[in-house]
C-alpha cells in the first residue's frame, strides 16, 4: 500500500497490524505474549459478575438482559463472570463482539451457548445490556499528530530500505487519540440510555489527556519495537479515560470513576475472595495470595489499570467507583 499510495497514518498501520496478529493467533498466556487480568485469577471474572449482579439486582431484576463483551480473549472472563452472576440469580445470553476466528473458537469451548458479533452494531435492540470490556481499548488503533505552528499534522508511516518509519521520530510532543474507541463507547452510551443497562471498562491508561507518546509493541512477554514484524507482536497505546468518559457523557450517561482497579477489586471484596478460595484449595493459598498481590499492588497492575463504569439514566449508582 505503501509503495502505490505514499505513506499511511499510524492509525492504519495499527489497526492493520492488530488486525493480522489477533486474526491468526491466541496471544494470552505464559506462552504468548501478555497475560491479562482474567488469566491471572479467576478473582477478577468472579468479581465482574458480582459487581453487574448487585447493579442487576438493584435495578429491579429486569429479566431480559443480555451479557456483552467486547474483545473477551479466551472467554475466561465472561466464563468467571457468567458463573459468579448464576450464583445470584442472573443468567443472561452472552453476546460476544471478537473479529478473532483463532479467538473466537476459544471463547466457544468456554461459553458454547454465546452469540458472536464482529462489531458492536448488530447487538440485540430493546434489551438492557451488562456490558464488560477489559484491555480491549488498549488494542484499538491511535491516531498520532504533532502541534506545529501551521496547526495539528497527522504522523504518517513509510517504508525505507527494508523498514517501517514513523516520521518524525521524536516522540515528546504527540498526541494520541482513539477515534475508534471514541465511536464505539458512544454507540455503546447511546444504546445504554436507550436500552437500560451498565458498562464496565478496564484497561491500562490515564485518567487525564495528555501529550505524549504511549503506543508499545509487547512480544514474548518483553517491549518491542512497534515499527518492526508488522502484524507479529502486539500494538497497544494507553487508554485516554477522559476523552471515553467524555464522548459517553455526551450521550447522556452517567459515568463513575475511573478508580484504580487495585481500589476497585479491594472494594468488590478481592481480599475476602482469596481468603476464602485459600481455605477451600490450601494448596494454592501462595498461588492465590501472589494473584491478589499481581492485580492489585500499585507497582503491579493495581494502579496502571483504571475501572470505569457508565450507567443507564435510572439504573442504580455502581459498587466501587465513588
Ligand atoms: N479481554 C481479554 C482479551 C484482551 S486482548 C482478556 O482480558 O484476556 C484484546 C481482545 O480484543 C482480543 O480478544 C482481540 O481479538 C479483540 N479485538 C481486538 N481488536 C478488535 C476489534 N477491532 N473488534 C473486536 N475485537 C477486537
Amino acid at each position: 500500500m505503501i509503495r502505490a499510495d505514499g505513506p499511511i497514518s499510524v492509525e492504519r498501520y495499527m489497526g492493520l497490524c492488530n488486525e493480522h496478529y489477533y486474526a491468526t493467533r491466541d496471544p494470552l498466556g505464559a506462552k504468548g505474549d501478555f497475560t491479562t487480568a482474567p488469566e491471572i485469577s479467576q478473582m477478577f471474572g468472579e468479581l465482574v459478575g458480582a459487581w453487574l449482579a448487585d447493579l442487576w439486582l438493584r435495578a429491579g431484576s429486569p429479566r431480559n438482559v443480555h451479557y456483552v463483551e467486547l474483545g473477551p480473549g479466551r472467554g475466561t472472563l465472561a466464563a468467571d463472570a457468567l458463573r459468579a452472576m448464576r450464583a445470584a440469580g442472573l443468567e443472561p445470553p452472552a453476546q460476544l463482539v471478537e473479529t478473532s476466528p483463532v479467538l473466537r473458537a476459544a471463547q466457544a469451548t468456554r461459553i458454547p451457548q454465546a452469540r458472536w458479533h464482529d462489531d458492536v452494531s448488530t447487538l440485540p435492540a430493546n434489551v438492557p445490556l451488562l456490558i464488560v470490556a477489559n484491555e480491549f481499548f488498549d488494542a484499538l488503533p491511535i491516531e498520532q499528530s504533532l502541534q506545529t505552528d501551521e496547526g495539528s499534522r497527522t504522523l504518517k508511516v513509510d517504508y525505507a530500505e527494508g523498514r517501517f518509519v514513523r516520521s518524525p521520530a521524536d516522540p515528546q510532543a504527540i498526541v494520541e487519540t482513539s477515534p475508534a474507541s471514541r465511536a464505539i463507547v458512544r454507540e455503546l452510551a447511546r444504546r445504554l440510555n436507550a436500552q437500560g443497562g451498565a458498562a464496565l471498562i478496564v484497561d491500562y491508561g490515564h485518567v487525564r489527556s495528555g501529550v505524549g507518546e504511549t503506543l508499545q509493541s509487547v512480544s514474548g512477554h518483553g517491549y518491542a519495537d512497534p515499527w518492526a514484524d508488522p502484524g507479529e507482536r502486539d500494538l497497544s497505546a494507553h487508554v485516554d479515560f477522559e476523552a471515553l468518559e467524555a464522548a459517553a457523557r455526551a450521550e447522556g450517561v452517567e459515568a463513575f470513576g475511573p478508580v484504580m482497579q487495585g481500589e476497585w477489586l479491594r472494594a468488590m471484596g478481592i481480599d475476602v475472595r482469596a481468603a476464602s478460595l485459600a481455605k477451600a484449595a490450601p494448596e494454592h493459598a501462595a498461588r492465590i495470595a501472589a494473584a491478589r498481590e499481581r492485580l492489585t499492588a500499585p507497582r503491579q497492575m493495581g494502579s496502571l489499570f483504571k475501572v470505569l463504569a457508565l450507567t443507564a439514566k435510572g439504573w442504580p449508582r455502581p459498587e466501587g467507583l465513588s
